[in-house]
């Protein structure tokens, strides 16, 4: 069974956001935190994520994220992870995190049955990182991706937003990463959420650019990996590592397009930059039973757009209440 859209790509692909709330403000996400958070009772309960991903799973859904906000604040994550990894069909359950409380839930994730995990750090750089963070503590975030290192939560992919004299000096020192340790390094370009119009311009640092800064260190090849998606990977010769390039702006990745987002109220949005959905919230609320959710999935992925057409005059999205 696969799940197609009207323009025949398979999705195969759910990022759930399981709450809006974030530990961080990141310049270029939520900055200052203007979005009033959700009612907590208008958040799904694990249940109901636990009945859409069910339907999905029937539907041909096999790669599923938990993301947010950031998914740690949310209580008893690990009980969630192995209710998802109980469920046939489910091949990939991946987590994106601030990696700030990693280091004390790495071991119950991996236990969980958690696969892997993808975590957000723009700097390497303690000062720098605070900075870009809105507080953040470099030193917790490195323990814990040494946690999930050692707890086998691999590979781990690490998503850096480069953004124009802020951390794009550090691109180089993000790549050489991947020459000693198996990280997939991924550098995310800058979407216009936070930062629009002429800011967002100047500090828009574009996939080529990103491309160029690499081949200057050593030849890039190209790899293909399984279930890789929209993003772009390449390897230096004979490293361990990956690098990916993430180009949702300047060269649109929509015809690799093999996902849909759950935000956090239900809302199951087929394109990040669309604002078309369907409230499943509602209608697991009035009893809908999972041949009708499977109906109502079907329906959002009629829904998906051939492509987005975002311009930098854009802030239609808030990435912590949509999930990233
Ligand atoms: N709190 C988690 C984290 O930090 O990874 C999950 C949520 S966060 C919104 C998910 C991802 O979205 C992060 O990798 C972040 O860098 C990315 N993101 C958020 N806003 C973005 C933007 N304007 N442009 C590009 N990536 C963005």
């Amino acid at each position: 069974m696969q799940l197609r859209d009207k323009y025949g790509r398979v999705i195969d692909y759910i990022r759930i956001s399981i709450t809006d709330k974030c530990s961080l403000r990141c310049i270029y996400c939520n900055p200052t935190a203007t979005e009033t958070p959700y009612d907590r009772e208008h958040v799904l309960t694990f249940e109901e994520i636990l009945r859409i991903v069910q339907a999905a799973a029937e539907l041909g859904v096999k790669k599923m994220d938990l993301t947010g906000g950031e998914p740690l604040m949310r209580h008893a994550l690990p009980e969630l992870v192995s209710e998802i990894k109980a469920i046939n069909g489910i091949e990939d359950l991946s987590l994106t995190t601030n990696g700030l409380l990693l280091q004390t839930y790495a071991q119950r994730l991996a236990d969980a049955g958690l696969d892997r995990v993808n975590v957000s750090l723009d700097s390497l750089v303690a000062t720098k990182y605070y900075e870009i963070t809105g507080g953040g503590n470099l030193t917790k975030v490195l323990n814990g991706i040494q946690a999930a290192r050692d707890t086998g939560l691999l590979p781990i992919k690490l998503n850096m937003v480069p953004i124009r004299n802020v951390n794009d000096n550090e691109i180089e020192q993000f790549a050489r990463l991947t020459l000693f340790e198996d990280y997939h390094v991924r550098f995310i370009e800058l979407m216009p959420t936070a930062v629009t119009g002429t800011e967002y311009n100047e500090k828009l640092v574009s996939s080529s650019e990103i491309r160029q800064t690499l081949q200057q260190i050593a030849p890039l090849h190209p790899v293909k990996l399984r279930l890789n998606g929209p993003a772009r990977y390449y390897r230096f010769e004979s490293a361990p590592g990956v690098i990916g390039i993430i180009s949702a702006i300047t060269c649109q990745f929509c015809e690799d397009c093999n996902r849909m987002r759950l935000t956090a109220v239900g809302k199951l949005k087929p394109c990040l930059f669309s604002d078309r959905y369907i409230d499943l919230r509602q209608h697991l609320r009035t009893g809908a039973t999972i041949e009708q959710i499977k109906e109502l999935i079907r329906t959002a992925t009629a829904l998906k757009p051939e492509s987005h057409n975002i311009t930098p005059t854009d802030s239609t999205v808030a990435m912590s209440q949509i999930g990233g």
